[in-house]
């Protein structure tokens, strides 16, 4: 889950790393009210789930009073990247004499959390890594240090960004704070970008990028009423309502499968064989026609799909009830494209006795199934 810089910063408070004061507004006449509370200069920042804000034009240093209005309504007509956006950050303005890329994350190639630095920051870090990729630094953190390490475990990484040796020791604890916040909220990326040095000398948050872990959200219920709905895939979500796990992808096929492990073999055996999925889709493993008629309405929405492939492999899951949703998703939907259906386990017989007849392309194997969706018009 995605939280917007506002809420990032408002951790960053709670576990003392260094950032900027700010009010989070929705109308130009709250930004000026704001604004003038904090006084000139200020910066209107857009709060929008993607980066690159400041070369959208969501970020704007505004110095006169009587600029703030013009200057928030401009930023909240933006749609940036697709959303369009809906709040303004209002933060007193800082003196940047230094801008550093500072972040924590998992690699799961090295199954660790590591801090990622660049003495360059303030830009995209992703185009630094490919121009450049000697100057990003990577700090490997064992797992027993995340929740508890000090300042010193990370004054030779921090001296590394900083050549201040006075900012380096206010950096250092700013990592070992952000080491416990990642621990602690269970996030997937903590990232300052940038953290700048100030005309006083101060290290301080100028943007902060969090990213929770789902799986772990229903330990932290804080954070859940974070969530911004507006800004999610709105599909996505009413398929979690529904009991349904969805996800949207690139390609052609549209799948529907039971269980996560067999969907995510389903996709694999799809690119095996030269196709490529439009999503993940895992209808659970309950019997009930519904969420067969739920899952296809979520594929039909998708222009992409060229195909759907049906996989269902039954143990508590039904293949008659399967069909039964797939019948009644046919009288509902006018289905242009072909369907692939491999009904195996419980009551297949059943179930395919129910879909006889219909226009269906049966399948017995998997392989067969990804290779007839692949033809079928999956290929690219
Ligand atoms: P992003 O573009 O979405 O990553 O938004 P950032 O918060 O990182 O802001 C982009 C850039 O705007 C920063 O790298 C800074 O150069 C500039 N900026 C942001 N806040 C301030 C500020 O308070 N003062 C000044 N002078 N520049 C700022
Ligand atoms: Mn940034």
């Amino acid at each position: 889950m995605k939280i917007h810089e506002y809420q990032g910063k408002e951790l960053f408070r709670q576990y003392g790393i260094p950032t900027p004061p700010g009010e989070a507004v929705k109308t130009a006449a709250d930004a000026v009210r704001a604004a003038k509370s904090m006084g000139l200069p200020v910066v209107l920042k857009a709060q929008v789930h993607v980066g690159g804000r400041g070369k959208a034009g969501g970020v704007k240093v505004v110095t006169k009073e009587a600029d703030v209005e013009a200057t928030a309504k401009k930023i909240l007509d933006l749609v940036i990247k697709d959303l369009p956006v809906r709040r303004l950050l209002v933060t007193p303005a800082a003196n940047i004499t230094k801008e550093v890329y500072l972040s924590i994350l998992i690699d799961r190639g090295a199954r660790k959390a590591v801090f990622i630095g660049c003495s360059e920051g303030g830009v995209e870090i992703e185009v630094t890594a490919k121009e450049s990729p000697e100057k990003i630094l990577r700090l490997e953190v064992p797992a027993t240090k995340l929740g508890n390490g000090t300042a010193a475990d990370y004054k030779d990484f921090a001296s590394k960004l900083f050549s201040d040796a006075d900012q380096a020791s206010q950096a250092a604890v700013i990592m070992a704070k952000m080491a416990k916040l990642f621990v602690e909220k269970d996030c997937a990326l903590v990232e300052i970008n940038p953290l700048i040095v100030d005309d006083k000398g101060k290290v301080v948050a100028l943007d902060a990028k969090v990213l929770l872990d789902d799986n772990a959200l229903f330990r932290h219920e804080d954070l859940v009423s974070m969530r911004d709905m507006d800004s999610e895939d709105a599909d996505e979500l009413s398929a979690k309502e529904k009991g349904l796990s969805f996800i949207r992808l690139e390609g052609s096929i549209g799948c529907m499968v039971n269980g996560a492990g067999l969907a995510m073999a389903t996709m694999d055996t799809i690119k095996h064989f030269g196709g490529e999925p439009a999503n993940f889709l895992d209808v659970g493993g309950s019997s009930n026609p519904k969420k067969v008629v739920e899952a296809f309405k979520l594929i039909l929405k998708d222009p992409e799909v060229k195909v759907i492939l049906i996989n269902i492999f039954g143990g508590i899951t039904r293949c008659d009830d399967i069909a039964r949703g797939i019948l009644q998703s046919l009288e509902e939907f006018d289905v242009k494209v072909p369907i692939v259906v491999r009904l195996i386990g419980t009551n297949e017989k059943e179930g395919r006795a129910l879909l006889e007849g219909t226009k269906l392309t049966p399948a017995t194997t998997l392989e067969e199934g990804a290779t007839t969706a692949a033809k079928l018009g999956g290929k690219a």
